[in-house]
């Protein structure tokens, strides 16, 4: 198998430390010793701590939701990479649309964000998707191709197997309406030619391209099982343990 399946939960603003830690624990006596799929739980940032401690040992990684470009210095209420690092996280999401739709984040800012991630050895997970509006207007390819180019910019072949890309549809996002597994893979399929473009066919073999927007158990397997789609970005699903668990046994099994 070129690319393992991964299945990452984007818990958003929710959950306090210990509610966190209930939540860990439950994936990880489910599925911390799972091997066929990459398993990547994104709690809030005040969590990350317990979190981590949760997951250390098994198969389970620990991702943020954001980051600062910078290092360090006068950004009030941001969080750095090296301080991600220090909390073993191994990735970060980037450019959520809920980042660039309500905090007015832009691809020059994420693409920022994105080398600070490689350069501190985080895996971004770089999110790009459309608007209803941009797809009903027939520039769903085009918003893709900016927001793809403009965040890998001075990303090299070298690094971008480090990169996870995660395919949102903003319409799909906690909406409940899921993109057809035609309009999911015609995306993603465009992606990776987009990839194989800007840093050879072998390297795009190589990079996961997730599926977000509304996946959950029922509808999983047909989209995971897609040629294009190498995993899932978990908004709601990933809040409570069975779902998330059932997300992961369906990646398992379209793996095979
Ligand atoms: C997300 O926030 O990345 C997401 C896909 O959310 P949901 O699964 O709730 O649509």
């Amino acid at each position: 198998m070129l690319r393992k399946k991964l299945i990452a939960g984007n818990w958003k603003m929710n959950k306090t430390a210990s509610e966190s830690s209930t939540l860990a624990q439950e994936i990880v006596a489910a599925v911390g010793k799972q091997t066929d799929v990459e398993i990547v739980i994104c709690p809030p940032f005040t969590s990350l701590e317990s979190v981590g401690k949760i997951v250390d040992g098994s198969n389970v990684k620990l991702g943020a939701q954001n980051m600062h470009p910078e290092a360090n210095g006068a950004y009030t209420g941001e969080i750095a990479a090296p301080m991600l690092r220090s909390l073993f996280a191994t990735h970060v999401i980037l450019g959520h649309s809920e980042r660039r739709t309500y905090f007015g984040e832009t691809d020059a800012f994420i693409n920022k964000k994105t080398l600070a991630a490689l350069k501190n050895q985080l895996r971004p997970i770089l999110c790009v998707g459309e608007t209803l509006a941009e797809r009903e207007g027939g520039s769903t390819l085009k918003v893709v191709q900016t927001q793809l180019e403009g965040g890998l910019e001075g990303v090299s072949k070298d690094q971008i197997t480090s990169v996870v890309i995660a395919y949102e549809p903003v319409w799909a996002i906690g909406t409940g309406k899921v993109a057809t597994t035609e309009q999911a893979q015609e995306v993603h399929a465009f992606i990776r030619s987009l990839l194989a473009k800007m840093y050879g066919d072998a390297a795009a073999q190589k990079v996961r391209i997730l599926y977000g927007g509304s996946m959950k158990p029922a509808n999983a397997p047909e989209l995971l099982t897609q040629k294009d789609i190498d995993g899932g970005l978990i908004g709601g699903a990933s809040l409570e343990a069975r779902s998330f668990v059932e997300l992961i046994t369906a990646a398992s099994a379209a793996s095979k």
